[in-house]
């Protein structure tokens, strides 16, 4: 099951699992959409593939089957900020 979680590795903002501003890599790397498209050029900085955007996850189906809340921040992954 695709791990949802809470925030964005760049700038740890927060992305909730019905924001349409998050993506995510094959590995579960997630980032928000500004990070992706103006530092990340759509790439995961980690494992170097494909960000696309996360799907929504019903929230009927959260009850059961809950996003992660374990926050993920790597900002050195990003380091073209600047
Ligand atoms: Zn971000
Ligand atoms: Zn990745």
């Amino acid at each position: 099951m695709l791990q949802l979680r809470p925030n964005c590795e760049c700038c740890n903002v927060d992305l909730p699992p019905d924001s349409r501003e998050a993506v995510i890599c094959s590995f579960e790397c997630t980032f928000c959409r500004r990070c992706a498209d103006t530092v990340l050029h759509g790439i995961c900085p980690n494992c170097g593939g494909e960000l696309v955007r996360r799907p929504i996850r019903p929230a009927a189906k959260l009850e059961r089957h809950p996003a992660s809340t374990e926050r993920v921040y790597k900002p050195s992954g990003c380091g073209k900020l600047a």
